[in-house]
């Protein structure tokens, strides 16, 4: 599916236009075309609604009530997790533990001792802990969905109502929900769920985790999901990240066919990333954190392209210590001993907003005081982070690069170089501003290397807000204005025989990758689900091919035209 199909606003609920593409982050590559089906309703939650005290004598046995209620859902998740396998039984033995997990249900059993009914307080209790674990942030965050199933199954026990869950389709068909409990995952049949899709979860949640292990394409968080009736037929991509509604059904069978072979190639690929004749193309991974990184090691990424540092951060309010940057940072940089890692300087700000940097009120934040620009105030947050990774690279034995995001001009370029250099790093830089490509080669006679951040050069040179599902079509790096700027810096660099590379969403589509390569770029780096697909892709097709196609997507007027005219070429 083409992330240039035409995209209208997806908040009307059952009003959605055919072809109406809904944008989600990529979890489990593949495309699955068939109709939507959603778990079975939970029970109606209403903590405030009038719910009598319990008499002062009831009180212990409406405690033993829930407490068997409790045991009772464990005891059934247990009983799952004995009959599954691999990750859905861990997942399931996990859930069963968090079921009995004292320090909730001391929660609740302590509210009851209040006087409050069993269901008022069990769903006291886990907003408590969802308040909690949301605070905390990262995979604590992620395990609120397991800690709302958890209190949806006990009150359905409590009050007499059938298990909340997933229904059993009679054909294939497309589980989308808000967000996915193991206990709805695990278990499923993959001949007949064929794709996954949540208005919620990351790439690391229960729901991608199980969509892995069935090898079915999956999609998260996906702006707009809520509002598909279930029957409407969608079409999954869980490359692009994308679900099209109500797709033209032979565009959508053909996409699917597509991705079968594809994904048969993609399985047989091992890298390392070449076109056919021999160009080498290294295939790295984006990824945020130690785990993440672990993660890209099974796949055949070859190193890191980008490592988001700021990820690691989104929930602090101080600041890290050197010590403490340094011992995350090393744990990126031991998953691909050897190899090349690429580590971003914090892009801090805008939709990314850290609590220590100091961030200013702005009315227009993706234009403020972002990324680099953080450093102009309060140079110390740069100059630790430096430190910390240099002393990472030391304790570790590797020679990571070092890249600044949002520069904007040759000056802010040497300036970061400095700094990097200082600590004995390699410096290099993300274009991500149109300014910037307008003028890489100026930049680069100041640093190593170039990382073009597509999602952000799409926005700036699109005018077009990167989180705005009604500004899909403008925010598709297969605008030839983004492609242009693309070329302006692979050209830059390849005149001074100095690697740019692309770690924006662009380098994760195997077509948009090919046409990158095309246009001059020596490396790309995507999130680690696309990597085999791309590395496969860009491994059938020559330099000649690529060049043919960036060549005749740049001479198109728009990102649907542009994408036509690079898969005839590539053809
Ligand atoms: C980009 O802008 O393309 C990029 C890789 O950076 P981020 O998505 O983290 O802003
Ligand atoms: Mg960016």
């Amino acid at each position: 599916m083409s992330s240039s199909t035409t995209t209208t606003s997806p908040s009307t609920a059952g009003t959605l236009a055919a072809g109406t593409v809904l944008q989600g982050v990529p979890a489990v590559a593949g495309v699955q075309y068939a109709p939507v089906i959603r778990p079975g309703s939970r029970p109606r939650l209403d903590a405030d609604a009038p719910a009598p005290d319990v008499a002062e004598a009831d009180r212990p046995a409406e405690a033993a009530r829930f407490t068997a209620a409790a045991g009772a859902v464990a005891a059934r998740l247990r009983d799952r997790a004995a009959l599954a396998t691999g990750a859905a039984s861990e997942v399931l033995a996990a859930t069963a533990t968090l079921a009995q997990d004292r320090a909730w249900i001391g929660a609740a059993e302590k509210r009851i001792g209040g006087g409050a009914p069993a269901v008022t307080a069990v769903i006291g209790a886990v907003d408590q802990f969802v308040t909690m674990f949301t605070q905390l942030g990262g995979l604590m965050a992620e395990r609120v969905t397991d800690l709302r199933d958890i209190r949806d199954r006990v009150i359905a026990e409590l009050t007499g109502l059938p298990e909340p869950g997933v229904p059993v389709p009679d054909v294939p068909s497309i589980l989308c929900a808000e967000d996915l409990a193991p206990v709805d995952t695990a278990g499923l049949d993959a001949s007949l769920v064929v794709a996954l899709a949540t208005t919620l979860g990351g790439p690391t949640s229960h729901t991608a985790i199980i969509a892995r292990q069935l090898g079915i394409p999956c999609v998260v968080a996906v702006d707009g999901l809520d509002a598909v009736p279930v029957g409407t037929m969608v079409a999954v991509d869980g490359t692009l990240g994308t679900v099209t509604v109500s797709p033209d059904p032979q565009t959508a069978a053909a996409a699917v066919a597509g991705s079968q072979r594809d994904a048969d190639l993609a399985n047989q690929w091992t890298g390392p990333g070449a076109t056919a004749d021999g160009q080498v193309v290294a295939i790295l991974a984006n990824v945020q954190d130690g785990a993440a990184a672990r993660a890209a090691a099974e796949t055949p990424a070859e190193g890191v392209g980008l490592f988001r540092t700021e990820l690691c951060f989104l929930n602090r309010d101080t600041e890290p210590t050197v010590d403490e940057q340094a011992a995350i940072y090393a744990e990126v940089l031991n998953a691909f001993p050897g190899r090349k890692v690429v580590v971003r300087t914090l892009d801090a700000g805008s939709d990314k907003p850290l609590k220590f940097a100091g961030h200013p009120d702005e009315a227009n934040p993706a234009l403020g005081v972002r990324g680099i620009r953080i450093a102009d105030g309060n140079l110390g947050i740069l100059t630790r982070q430096l430190e910390a990774i240099a002393q990472a690279a030391e304790a570790t034995g590797t020679s990571p690069w070092v890249m600044a995001p949002m520069i904007a001009t040759p000056a802010e370029a040497a300036h970061f170089a400095g700094h990097v250099r200082a600590v004995g790093l390699t410096p290099g830089v993300m274009i991500e501003v149109p300014a910037a490509a307008l003028l890489a080669d100026r930049i680069l006679d100041h640093v190593d290397f170039l990382s073009i951040g597509t999602n952000d050069l799409t926005q700036y040179t699109m005018a077009a807000d990167r989180m705005s599902a009604e500004l899909a079509t403008l925010t598709d790096p297969w605008q030839p204005a983004v492609l242009s700027l693309v070329a302006t810096a692979a050209k830059a660099g390849a005149a001074v025989g100095k690697p740019v590379g692309v770690c924006g969403e662009a380098a994760a589509d195997p077509v948009l990758a090919c046409v990158l390569v095309g246009l001059g770029v020596s490396s790309l780096s995507a999130a680690a689900a696309a990597v085999a697909a791309v590395g496969a892709r860009l491994g059938r097709v020559t330099l000649e091919q690529c060049r043919a196609a960036a060549e005749a997507a740049l001479t198109t007027a728009s990102a649907a035209d542009a994408r036509a005219a690079a898969m005839t070429a590539l053809e």
